[in-house]
């Protein structure tokens, strides 16, 4: 076999010159079409899940977000219902035709999710937890790789790499800012990593305005920015009150400015050769 001489190669655009295309039943992500994830940070409550899974849903949202493991900074924070939380998030997803992503912190958390989350979520703070990565990869069910928040674009592919050489080739990559000079916002988002990546590799890559930018009158911008720099997609944070969140509230869209982002984001697509497919 030739020796291998860079830190990944199944993601290289070297061993695959077309674009990876994921089937995730009723959208794909890599193709024309753009994967628009949304929802709340974390799920807190039977009714605010419902209301936020039928927002984005009528807004055309294709999967819904939430946490139910949250990976936060102090250990005073909420972190998360766990897997009281699964049952209300599942319930209000499947009724309002969503697919389901959530975070995974632990192997554990692999077997007790998997038959019941379209996509597995790796955190950035999870980007280089190699066992995790492994054991992903021995599943075929979709993972969303977030970039560590002090990681470079390589080594975000060589973690894409654990998980694709386990022969799960399902990996969405996902840009969510890095940290920088700059202290005017959470952290920076590098939409230039778009291009870099698709240069680079055949897999989708997408953007999280919100953790990128922790400000909510600066996710909508940015979530334009991305989709002119060619995201395959984005994951936004969308909360019924954003004020009263029990994590991330600040960068939370309230339902009309995710109405309005859909909206704009909608007409970058058609200026550059996408569109948001109905489900
Ligand atoms: C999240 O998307 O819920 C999250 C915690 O993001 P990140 O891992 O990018 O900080
Ligand atoms: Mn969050």
């Amino acid at each position: 076999m030739k020796p291998i001489d860079h830190a990944f190669h199944l993601a290289s655009r070297a061993h695959q010159a077309e674009d990876t295309v994921i089937d995730l039943g009723p959208v794909s992500v890599g193709t024309t079409g753009l994967l628009i994830i949304a929802g709340p940070c974390a799920v807190e409550s039977q009714d605010q899940i419902h209301t936020l899974a039928r927002t984005v849903s009528c807004a055309g949202a294709h999967v819904l977000r939430g946490g139910l493991f949250k990976p936060r900074t102090s250990p005073y924070s909420f972190q998360g219902l766990g897997m009281q939380g699964l049952d209300m998030f599942e319930e209000a997803a499947r009724a309002n035709n969503l697919l389901t992503i959530t975070e995974v912190l632990d192997l554990q958390h692999i077997d007790a999710l998997h038959d019941h989350i379209d996509i597995f979520q790796v955190g950035s703070r999870n980007m280089q937890n190699f066992p995790l990565l492994k054991q992903l990869g021995q599943t075929q069910k979709p993972v969303l790789l977030k970039r560590g928040l002090s990681s470079t674009i390589e080594e975000l592919l060589s973690a894409a790499e654990y998980i694709l050489l386990e022969g799960n080739m399902k990996v969405i990559l996902c840009e969510r800012g890095i940290r920088t000079f700059q202290n005017d916002l959470r952290f920076t988002p590098d939409i230039s990593a778009i291009p870099v990546i698709h240069r680079l590799s055949h897999l989708p890559v997408i953007l999280d305005p919100s953790h990128s930018v922790g400000d909510r009158d600066t996710v909508l911008p940015i979530a334009r920015a991305a989709v002119a720099a060619g995201a395959d997609g984005i994951m936004v944070e969308v909360h019924p009150h954003p004020d009263r969140a029990l994590s991330d509230g600040q960068q939370s869209l309230d339902p009309s400015l995710f109405v309005q982002l859909m909206r704009e984001t909608e007409r970058v697509a058609r200026a550059v050769g996408r569109q948001i497919p109905a489900c």
